[in-house]
Parts: structure tokens; C-alpha cells; sequence
């Protein structure tokens, strides 16, 4: 008799099917960085000089000096670990003056540090207890487990489709009963999607939520720090703040950090900090990463250095589409078409003998026939860098065939 869990089985069906992954060590997060063969990553083994354009520190900002300096002061003075809850002991200043910050620069009243932006979307859903939850079919995977986590039942909406998001709203509406007119309806949109590099029509989602009443939660994990005239995202660019309930997101993309965060209403978050599992039993976010996230948004608030990557976004574009390739979306993540998995893992393979590391994104991730590129540019990439990627695809590209 056997009750025990075929791991090694599990991972080999991994393997067969092409879904096994594996970690890479780098020596930095700095945009030239090496990989090493090594999985325990001895330095000595480090391999060529490579150029990532795979990583989410888009602003650059995680190797900055003045980001290190406000992180290591905060884990001098402060401590290097929260050490407990923030309802507990676990609160300090640096978490206040972060979230003061960030709900300054979202036009909130109120905003509540999580331990991740994945913590931040499951706590959020959970604690909220929607009773229906309509989510766009692409949204993030933190946000399809907060439903899962709940007792909610999940309605998906076509991609960016806000007619769809009505219809289905619509059809619910016209099919429930006199006591579902009290349910709890929560619209959930990542705003900026990280695999298409396209933006959701926030207003029309808005609109739409509006004519039933239901609350509107947006992820800007890809998008604070970017959009917006004082980096607060896409709800801030479009003037939605006072239109979406929950806006929510991630320390650990262009604010150089980790941690997640929820703003919206004074109620919203004395509720989540009374209510979300992930915030009150959970570690409070540690203190250098508090700092480094509030040092960072300052940055992407009173610098223009976001203008940096929307050049080199400008001339990635250009050129790979000069040379023939579709690239989809509208942001920085560019995705570049390949269709063919086989292709498109081939393609990212040569591009990194190249020195040039950006992932093939396959299926199941992404539908299958639309394998792609993910090239996700850094505003600390130069000119040399950015060269050195269009060769690498041009001359990668043509000896797959992709061209
Ligand atoms: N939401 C979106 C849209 C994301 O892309 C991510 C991270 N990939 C998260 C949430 C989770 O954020 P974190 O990495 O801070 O857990």
C-alpha cells in the first residue's frame, strides 16, 4: 500500500508536456547581468555577458544608488524584518510614509501595504466576499486564486470587451431573482496585461459597472510608476480615481521593491485591514522594502526618467516592426509574434546566444498559434543595448524563419 505523492512522476509529465521550468541565477538584477549553467549559482560559473530584456525592474531602479541608500537605512534603523504582523508589532513609520505616498499619488484617501501584490489580490477578493465576480478572461493569476479562494462565483468576460463585461452583467441582472438584486457584484480588470502588452478600457468598464451598481478593482501591477502624469497608472491617467473602488497593485515591478498594495476609501482599508487573511496574518512587509518602494515612487514621481523607457520602447518597436515582426499591445511590454511554440522557443534560444535574453511565452499561457516574445525594455538600457537586441532578432529571426 502506497500514500505518498509520485513527485518525480508529476515532473516528468512536466517535462513531456514541455511545462517544466527551471531556475537561471544572475549575478545581478542590473540590465547586463550574467547567467550561470550552475543552478547553485557559484560565481565561478558564470557564463557570457547577456542583455535581459525579461524583467519587470522597468524604471531600472532596483540597483539604484539612492533606492539602496533609503533601503539600507531603513533596515539599520528600523530593522530588516517586520517581525510580526502589522496588527501586531510589525508597523512602523516606513509603512505609514509609504502608504501615504501611494495614496497621494493614486488620488486615494487611503492606501495598505501587502506583503505581495499576489497577497494584496487574494486578500482583497476574499475579504471583499463578492458574491459575483466578473473578471476579464486574461486577468492575472493572483486574481483568478482570490475567486477560487472565495465563495464567489466567477463570470469571465471577453478580453478588454466591455460590451461583453454589459452582456454578461446584463444576462445575470435579467435571469436573478428579487433577492439577488442585494448581491455583491465586483468588476475585476488588471489594467495593463502583462502578456499582451494591451490596456483594458477602463471608462467603458466603469460605465458598464455603473449601470448595476458593482464595484470596479483594477490591477496596475505593469502600469504605476509608468502611466499617469505622477506615475499613479492607467485609473490615474484616465481620471477614474473617484470611479474605481479598489485599485491595487505590486512593489515589485518599475517601484524596484516587493510588496503589494491596495488603495481606495478610508473604509475600504480600515476593512482590509481588519478582514484580509493575507495582510493580518501574514508578516508585515519588511521596512527596506517599504523604503525602497516610497524612494523609488519619489523617483518616478519627480523624475522624468519613465521618458527613458518610453524612447527605448519607441525604438524597439520600430525597428522590429521595420524588419517585419507584429508586435502586439500598446505599452512597454512588447510581445512579438512568432505563432509556432517550436518557433518561438527556438527564436528566444538563439537570441540568448546571442547575449540577449527575452522569454518565449507559450502555451498554456498564451493561446495556442500565438506564441510570442515577451521583450520587456528597462528605462536603463542604452543605445548599445538596445542595437545589440534588433541585430540579435534580425539575424535570429532569419534563421528561424520567423522573417
Ligand atoms: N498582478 C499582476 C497583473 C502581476 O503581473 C503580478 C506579478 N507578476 C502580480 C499581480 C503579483 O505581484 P507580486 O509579484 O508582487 O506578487
Amino acid at each position: 500500500m502506497t500514500h505518498g505523492f509520485d513527485l518525480d512522476g508529476r515532473l516528468d509529465q512536466r517535462e513531456e508536456r514541455g511545462l517544466r521550468r527551471h531556475l537561471d541565477v544572475a549575478e545581478s538584477v542590473a540590465a547586463r547581468t550574467r547567467f550561470a549553467d550552475d543552478p547553485k549559482g557559484d560565481p565561478a560559473d558564470f557564463g557570457e555577458e547577456a542583455v535581459v530584456f525579461a524583467s519587470n525592474n522597468y524604471l531600472g531602479l532596483a540597483d539604484d544608488g539612492r533606492v539602496q541608500q533609503v533601503s539600507e537605512l531603513a533596515a539599520r534603523t528600523v530593522g530588516t524584518g517586520a517581525g510580526a504582523s502589522r496588527l501586531v508589532t510589525g508597523d512602523t513609520h516606513v509603512h505609514r510614509a509609504l502608504e501615504r505616498d501611494l495614496a497621494d499619488c493614486k488620488g486615494a484617501e487611503r492606501a495598505l501595504a501587502f506583503s505581495s501584490g499576489y497577497a494584496a489580490n487574494v486578500g482583497t477578493i476574499d475579504a471583499l466576499a463578492p458574491d459575483v465576480v466578473f473578471s476579464d478572461e486574461l486577468n492575472h493569476a493572483s486574481i483568478i486564486d482570490g475567486c477560487r479562494v472565495g465563495a464567489a462565483e466567477t463570470v469571465v468576460y471577453d478580453h478588454c470587451d466591455a460590451d461583453d463585461l454589459r452582456a454578461e452583467m446584463r444576462a445575470r441582472a435579467d435571469g436573478g431573482t428579487d433577492e439577488g438584486d442585494g448581491e455583491r457584484w465586483l468588476v475585476v480588470t488588471d489594467s495593463v496585461f502583462s502578456m499582451d502588452g494591451d490596456v483594458a478600457p477602463l471608462s467603458a468598464v466603469c460605465d458598464a459597472a455603473d449601470e448595476f451598481g458593482a464595484w470596479v478593482m483594477v490591477d496596475e501591477a505593469h502600469a504605476t510608476g509608468l502611466f499617469g502624469d505622477d506615475g499613479g497608472g492607467v485609473v490615474q491617467r484616465e481620471g477614474l480615481s473617484d470611479r474605481v473602488d479598489v485599485q491595487l497593485g505590486t512593489l515589485s515591478k518599475a517601484l524596484a521593491s516587493q510588496g503589494g498594495y491596495v488603495a481606495g476609501d478610508e473604509a475600504l482599508v480600515e476593512y482590509l485591514l481588519n478582514a484580509a487573511r493575507s495582510f493580518v496574518f501574514s508578516t508585515g512587509l519588511s521596512p527596506p522594502n517599504a523604503a525602497a518602494a516610497s524612494e523609488a515612487l519619489r523617483i518616478a514621481r519627480e523624475t522624468d526618467r519613465a521618458d527613458d523607457l518610453w524612447d527605448t520602447v519607441a525604438t524597439l518597436r520600430d525597428g522590429l516592426e521595420g524588419m517585419g515582426y507584429e508586435v502586439l499591445g500598446e505599452t512597454h511590454i512588447l510581445p512579438v509574434l512568432v505563432g509556432d511554440r517550436g518557433d518561438a522557443v527556438e527564436l528566444a534560444d538563439r537570441l540568448e546566444a546571442r547575449g540577449v535574453v527575452a522569454p518565449a511565452i507559450r502555451p498554456p499561457t498564451v493561446p495556442e498559434g500565438t506564441s510570442r516574445i515577451r521583450v520587456a525594455p528597462m528605462a536603463t538600457h542604452t543605445a548599445d543595448d538596445v542595437a545589440r537586441c534588433l541585430d540579435a532578432f534580425r539575424e535570429a529571426g532569419e534563421e528561424v524563419g520567423a522573417l
